[in-house]
Parts: structure tokens; C-alpha cells; sequence
């Protein structure tokens, strides 16, 4: 019953010119139904590579990525973006919300891009923003929010379109620690009411504690 399996994956960028960079090699790793996983790498391990390959962004050089036990390797373009858009949600360091439209509209954006009906969208955009304490900011544009605020926006567009699996990059990273903190609770809230799973890379040993898991990638910092 896994969501995520990767399976050998390998990635050198530059094969073929004169200094590749060897970034992963032979990784194995899966995410069970509803379970949190932290990935704890140091910098410059290969944690966005890994991330952008479980998120069918990019492709390994070696090995197989399954999302909820279909083999995703080797299909085509268009049935990875399918793939991605109903099964995975992305959550970055930097919110990139769309700066012109409100925090609802953001979320409701990618339901209606995926042909779920307007009534609903915006149901369900009011329901995400009430779970993260933000229904009284549903009018306001990124702008008008705080860094905490944006980031509470962005998990709600991540789930908007009820993915499987939540990739989150240092979801936290850029919000001072106390903001950072109370945030990734409520992430962590939001992703057990919903019964998503996630995998979730952090640099916050704090954090990474709190998950069901931990995968690190890499040598361990000394
Ligand atoms: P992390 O997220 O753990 O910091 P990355 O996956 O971003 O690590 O990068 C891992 C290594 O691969 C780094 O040394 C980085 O410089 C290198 N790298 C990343 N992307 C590319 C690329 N497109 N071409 C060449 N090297 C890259
Ligand atoms: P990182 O923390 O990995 O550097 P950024 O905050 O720079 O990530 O986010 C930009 C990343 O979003 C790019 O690296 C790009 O690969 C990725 N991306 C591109 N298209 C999509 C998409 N459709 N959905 C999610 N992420 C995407």
C-alpha cells in the first residue's frame, strides 16, 4: 500500500560532458498510505533532484519511480503532467502564490483548471483557508499577508485538487523559527485531516522529529 516508491534511482547531471556530477545514486525509499516522511539531507545532497524526480519533474538515469504502484518511468510527457496534477501537490520555500489574484482565488485557480465546478472550488478553497485560521483573508492578495500567512495559502493550494502525495521543499525554511514552528503544525494538521501522505525535505532536526519517519540522504553532518 505505497504511494511513493523509488526504486535504484540514479542522477548524474552532465553525463556526458567533461565534469558530471554524480547526485544520486541507487536510492530506494517508499511513503506508505498516510504516513509523513521527513528527508533530511545536507545541503548539495540531492534533496530538490530527488524531490523534482518523485514529483515526475525530471527523470532519473537509472532505477523506477511508482506512484500509488504505477510504474512512472518511461511514459510519456503527457501522462506524467496527468499523473502529477491528480496525484501529487508541491509546496516550496517561496510560496510562488499568483501575486494578482486573492489567497481564495489561488486556491481556486488549479480546482477549475482540473474541471471541478466553480460552486465547489470556492467550498472548498473557504474549508482549506477556515483549517489553517486564514477564512478571514480569503479576499486579501499575497501581498497583504504575512510570510506565515503566504506559506498557509500555499499548503491550501497544494491540497486544493486532493493529491496523494505532498512534496514539500523546506516547506518552513524561509519563516523565522517561532512562525516556522507554528506553521508546520498546522501543515501537519492539515495533511492527518485530509489522510495525505507526504514527503517533506527539512533542514529542522526539530521538525523532522515530529514526522512518522525519517530518510536522510547523504553523509551525516558531523
Ligand atoms: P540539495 O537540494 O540537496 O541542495 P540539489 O538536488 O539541488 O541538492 O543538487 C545536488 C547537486 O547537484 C549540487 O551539487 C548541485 O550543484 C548539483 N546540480 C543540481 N542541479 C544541477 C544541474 N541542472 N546541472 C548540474 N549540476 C546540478
Ligand atoms: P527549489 O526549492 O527546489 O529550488 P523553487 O522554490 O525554486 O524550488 O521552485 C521552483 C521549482 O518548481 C523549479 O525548480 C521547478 O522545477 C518546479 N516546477 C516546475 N513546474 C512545476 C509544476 N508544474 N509543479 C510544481 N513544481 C514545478
Amino acid at each position: 500500500n505505497e504511494v511513493l516508491r523509488l526504486h535504484g534511482v540514479s542522477k548524474t547531471y552532465g553525463k556526458d560532458g567533461p565534469a558530471p556530477v554524480e547526485v544520486l545514486s541507487g536510492i530506494d525509499l517508499s511513503v506508505a498510505r498516510g504516513e509523513v516522511v521527513a528527508l533530511v539531507a545536507p545541503s548539495g545532497a540531492g534533496k530538490s533532484t530527488l524531490l523534482h524526480i518523485a514529483g515526475l519533474l525530471d527523470t532519473p538515469d537509472e532505477g523506477q519511480v511508482a506512484l500509488n504502484g504505477r510504474d512512472m518511468t518511461g511514459l510519456p510527457d503527457k501522462a506524467r503532467t496527468e499523473a502529477r496534477r491528480a496525484e501529487l501537490g508541491f509546496v516550496y520555500q517561496f510560496h510562488h502564490l499568483l501575486p494578482e489574484f486573492t489567497a481564495a482565488e489561488n486556491i481556486i485557480l488549479p480546482q477549475l483548471a482540473d474541471g471541478v465546478a466553480a460552486r465547489a472550488a470556492s467550498a472548498r478553497a473557504t474549508d482549506l483557508l477556515d483549517r489553517v485560521g486564514l477564512a478571514h483573508r480569503a479576499a486579501h492578495r499575497p501581498a497583504e499577508l504575512s510570510g506565515g500567512e503566504q506559506q498557509r495559502v500555499a499548503f491550501c493550494r497544494a491540497l486544493a485538487n486532493q493529491p496523494a502525495l505532498l512534496l514539500a521543499d523546506e516547506p518552513t525554511g524561509n519563516l523565522d523559527p517561532e512562525t516556522s514552528d507554528r506553521v508546520f503544525d498546522m501543515l501537519m494538521a492539515l495533511v492527518r485531516e485530509t489522510g495525505l501522505s507526504a514527503l517533506i525535505a527539512t533542514h529542522n532536526h526539530d521538525l523532522a522529529g515530529r514526522m512518522d519517519r525519517i530518510i536522510t540522504l547523504g553523509r551525516p553532518l558531523a
